[in-house]
């Protein structure tokens, strides 16, 4: 069960349609993919959340000290990991790196133990979860309302019961925005918001009031993910939910979100913030902090599996005998790296997934695409 080799992969691929939000523009999607293999040839698979070109130098700066290593022993590869990184990398690059080697280790530990990872992780105390659509960017389209119309219809028919979509283009845009879509979907299916740290304290405050009677499920990342007290004081000024941590690492990052009372919902990304190893902890902080998580997820499946199988044996909080099923974010914007490279064992059904009885995380990767698609691949791909 010794770990022999660590691969990763750089891929990426032009957009059809680039689309945008209150950062920047998307014309590609670009992801770090990374291979781990045992000396008895067992492999599985991890993926990190960031710049990928970044994240595969973290992932071979890391591979000396995970090579020879029992992969059954993921505490401690990760301590030896965040120790070796710790004075550089305190938040990060360095951490997504590790949260991609420590994916592969956890889908490994699965196929190894012929167990999925949520039983692994304690055991699925919730079988079935609700999947949020992640969509309604922008584009250039002369035709972007009627899209956006058309999307909500989807998402509409296709079971889900929340849907997220992007703010922090300014006011009066949002609010054009945010009327048209709340319309679109109706009052049976959920909508939030999220601005990516688009505002200061007294422009999301102003939003805030704007549409608070339309029953926002979350106001995302309102503002700069530094700004603490920004946080605490529009929580306190407003009443939509509060969201935000995708920019948070580790469990320090997280008590910080927690002690300064700026959010209702934790949103840490698995593949980002220290991997499966790490967000376990951040639950237990969460529940000692009475706060709910629906993680952050922008990737393949790898990511969306290990979102899965977190939520899955994620605890109920504070816990009743009815209860909505927990959500994870499932992004729908168009990735071909995700849909032709990556092949889930999970199935979103009339809105719903069911966490999957496969050994790991229960995902293929299609060697075939991978070999498409990496634009800095080892010289079996030449
Ligand atoms: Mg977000």
């Amino acid at each position: 069960m010794k770990i022999k080799d660590i691969q990763p992969y750089v891929l990426s691929q032009d957009l059809e349609t680039p689309f945008f939000f209150s950062q920047w523009h998307y014309a590609s999607r670009k992801i770090c993919l990374v291979k781990i293999t045992l000396e008895d040839g067992t492999y599985g698979w991890g993926e990190g959340y960031g710049p990928a070109d970044m994240i595969k130098q973290g992932i071979e700066f890391f591979k000396p000290f995970v090579i020879g290593e029992n992969v059954l022993e993921n505490e401690k590869i990760w301590q030896v990991m965040y120790l070796r990184s710790l004075d550089f990398g305190r938040s990060g690059i360095f951490n997504a790196a590790i949260s991609a080697i420590d994916l592969a280790i956890w889908d490994l530990k699965g196929k190894v133990l012929n167990q999925p990872v949520s039983v692994l992780l304690g055991g699925v105390k919730n079988p079935v979860i609700h999947p949020y659509a992640t969509g309604f960017y922008f584009t250039d389209s002369p035709t972007l309302d009627e899209d956006l119309k058309r999307e909500a219809e989807y998402y509409k028919a296709n079971g889900f019961r929340a849907a997220k979509m992007k703010v922090g283009l300014g006011l009066e845009k949002d609010l054009h925005y945010v009327h048209l879509l709340k319309e679109a979907l109706g009052d049976d299916v959920k909508l939030m918001i999220d601005s990516n740290h688009a505002y200061n304290y007294r422009e999301a405050l102003e939003l805030c009031k704007k549409i608070e009677h339309l029953n926002i499920g979350w106001f995302e990342e309102p503002v700069h993910p530094e700004d603490y007290k920004g946080y605490q004081k529009l929580r306190e000024n407003t009443t939509i939910p509060i969201a935000g941590g995708e920019c948070e690492y580790h469990k320090h990052g997280f008590k910080r979100l927690f002690e300064n009372e700026c959010v209702d919902i934790a949103q840490p990304d698995i593949a980002a913030t220290g991997g499966l190893t790490e967000v376990k902890r951040i639950a237990a902080l969460a529940s000692a902090y009475h706060k709910d998580i629906v993680p952050h997820s922008w990737g393949t499946w790898i990511a969306i599996s290990a979102a899965v199988h977190f939520v899955g044996n994620l605890d109920k909080n504070p816990g009743r005998m009815y209860m909505d099923a927990p959500m994870i974010e499932l992004d729908r914007t168009e990735n071909p790296l995700r849909d032709d490279v990556t092949v889930p064992s999970i199935e979103v059904v009339n809105g719903e997934i069911k966490v999957p009885q496969t050994p790991g995380l229960g995902v293929d990767v299609n060697e075939e695409f991978l070999e498409k698609y990496a634009i800095d691949s080892r010289t079996e791909f030449a």
